[in-house]
């Protein structure tokens, strides 16, 4: 097995569940505990089925580790057993890789000095290392870079799928988005990302193929991310980037300032307006710039000359028009919810983007007849998931399919390898923040001493977290490492090289972790992680599924979330620790049964001298055998 696993009776159950569902050309719903391997469980009766199959995930560690160890290792020994040699590709989104286009625009603009707005706003050191690394480069992939560009560095050497000019590019033989394309609809193995994949659905199949089976593994996250997919931005810098491409085409000509205009004050609406959902018939200044925005976009297209002669200019003249099509059908989709009612079952919230840039989102608020149209009808669907939500069948429209439902259990030894620990004396959350707060900090400090570090802290806030920080560095002195610090994978390696580290993080942390060993000892969860008021698409779903919405689709969530931060906890079979909910709610509220179900059978208390005692145990090395 890769990396000297061995196979395990869950592992084998799984791949005959998956076998069989193949065979009966049925969708199967799996929940594969952690631990058992399933990722090769899926893997060989897909391969062994003979049907070409695309596996999607939401996590990018994942997609590495398929393509670096478990595809390879199939691949190997099926050549070995059947003397078949079985092809395998990733394929990532088109503006993952660069498009030689827009790096030939960059090269012949800086010689003349007309370098365009968009590389212009790049750092020009990382625009000089991009330049040099594109010329030995044989993937074109921005995660061979040697290091991570900024976004605006990345955004000038790349193109999304809309503007690409396709067959009409003098580069499209070498161009490396159409050879991974090319490479991804004839291997036999497929994988890519569930934004992907659900963007393939929207266009017929053209970006992976056809395909007959699909796995969607952290199926868990199908839902966000396929909305999200489905869904579309308006941003200033949208109108920004058409107005830089019509300058070179219109020089001076007032529309094109016009349209830059309006990409400025549609940033000022929407800071005015604050990160907070968009409702139908209200947001006036809103309204009224996209209504602008829609004619001045019509006025700039139409005075784009139909023919050019110069062939850079044609180029430019191409992405032009359909980078201002796309635009301008959003900005119609947008100003047509903000008008409302309509028949567009909508959601709009403005956010603010990690450089602090207002975007308008918009995106359905239901898929789930969407997937039944163009997914679950049309070929054979397994999901799994360590956590699958309880109600996923009916959230992904998928109770017409009558899909089948399996649960593989963890091999691991929860009982008597773990603690759930929830103190019930701590004051309720919700109606006592401040206690609650105060409380939290201090037994967390005491947690974190008994156990000598080792432990995962993960937070629903910033604030929280930060509160925690401030409180821990006058309170005990043991190292902590904190979300923000460094690059995620980084912090991650520091924490798992240092044994007595603790780490504090939020909701990225609480699924892309993985350490196991005595390093993590202790994960503590501070408060249930319940969908918050700015979760503006989970919140419309809620309202959505009225009555009794918080319970169809909040709680759910809560569910999930919670099993994946409890799951960081045992990642092999030798691993020992505690989980401590900080949330009294888990042990007292009429909702607590459906929060505990979703976890592991782990031994629960809420008498904190005996938690100190296992960790501090744990930590001298006299509990574990
Ligand atoms: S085909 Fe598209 S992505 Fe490829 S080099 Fe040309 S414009 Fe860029």
């Amino acid at each position: 097995m890769p990396n000297g696993g061995r196979t395990r009776g869950g592992q084998q159950e799984m791949t005959r569940a998956v076998a069989e569902a193949v065979e009966d050309g049925e969708h199967l719903l799996i929940q594969a505990g952690t631990g058992i391997g399933k990722t090769l469980a899926y893997l060989l009766p897909a391969v062994m089925s003979g049907k070409r199959t695309v596996v999607t995930t939401f996590t990018k560690a994942l997609q590495d580790q398929m393509v670096e160890t478990d595809l390879p290792f199939l691949a190997a020994h099926i050549d070995q057993v059947a003397g078949r040699t079985l092809t395998f590709a990733e394929v990532k989104g088109w503006s993952n890789y660069l498009c030689l286009e827009r790096l030939h625009q960059i090269r012949s603009a800086k010689s003349q000095g007309q370098i365009d707005g968009i590389a212009e706003s790049a750092p020009e050191n990382e625009i000089k290392q991009i330049l040099d690394w594109a010329s030995g480069t044989t993937s074109g992939d921005k995660a061979d870079l040697n290091f991570v560009p900024k976004s605006s560095s990345w955004r000038a050497v790349s193109v999304s799928s809309q503007e690409c000019l396709r067959s009409d590019c003098p580069h499209v033989a070498t161009c490396f988005p159409m050879q991974a394309r090319q490479r991804a609809a004839t291997a036999d193995v497929t994988v890519a990302n569930h934004a992907l994949y659900a963007i393939d659905l929207r266009v017929g199949g053209a970006l992976l193929g056809e395909h007959e089976l699909v796995i969607l593994d952290e199926a868990h996250q199908i839902e966000d991310s396929f909305s999200d997919a489905f869904g579309f931005e308006l941003t200033g810098a949208r109108f920004q980037w058409v107005a830089d491409l019509a300058r070179r085409l219109l020089g001076q000509d007032p529309r094109v300032n016009r349209v830059a205009e309006l990409g400025k004050q549609l940033t000022q609406n929407m800071r005015d307006h604050g990160a907070a959902r968009v409702h139908t018939g209200e947001a006036a200044h809103l309204s009224k710039t996209l209504e602008l925005a829609e004619s001045r976009l019509e006025a700039l297209l139409a005075a784009t000359p139909p023919e050019v002669d110069d062939e850079d200019l044609a180029r430019r003249r191409k992405r032009l028009i359909s980078s201002g099509r796309a635009l301008q059908e959003d900005v119609q989709a947008a100003r047509l919810y903000l008008a409302g009612p309509s028949a567009l079952a909508l959601v709009g919230w403005i956010e603010f983007s990690d450089g602090r840039q207002p975007v308008l989102k918009l995106a359905p608020i239901d898929i789930a007849s969407e997937l039944e149209e163009y997914l679950w009808t049309k070929r054979v669907a397994v999901l799994t998931s360590a956590t699958l939500p309880a109600n996923i069948v009916e959230r992904l429209g998928l109770s017409e399919s009558n899909p089948r439902l399996k649960t593989v259990d963890s091999p691991f030894d929860y009982e008597n390898q773990t603690f759930l620990y929830c103190p019930t004396h701590l004051p309720d959350p919700a109606n006592e923040h401040e206690a609650w707060m105060a409380a939290v900090h201090e037994e967390l400090a005491s947690l974190l001493t008994a156990a000598g570090g080792r432990t995962l802290a993960l937070f629903t806030s910033f604030e929280s977290l930060n509160a925690a920080r401030d409180y821990l560095s006058s309170h005990v002195d043991l190292p902590v490492l904190c979300q923000g610090e460094m690059p995620e994978r980084r912090l991650i390696e520091k924490f798992a090289a240092t044994s007595e580290a603790s780490l504090l993080a939020t909701r990225r942390f609480w699924q892309g972790i993985d350490v196991p060993g005595p390093t993590l000892s202790l994960v503590v969860i501070d408060r249930l992680p319940f969908p918050s008021p700015s979760e503006h698409l989970i919140k419309a779903r809620s309202v959505g599924a009225n009555p009794l919405g918080w319970w169809k689709v909040e709680l759910p969530i809560g569910a999930t979330r919670l099993a994946q931060g409890a799951g960081r906890l045992v990642r092999r079979e030798d691993d020992y620790g505690v989980v401590a909910v900080l949330d009294p709610r888990l042990a007292t509220q009429s909702y607590r049964s459906q929060l505990l179900e979703a976890l592991p059978p782990m031994r629960t208390t809420n008498d904190p001298k005996e938690v100190e005692r296992f960790l501090r145990n744990l930590n001298e090395g006299t509990e574990a055998p």
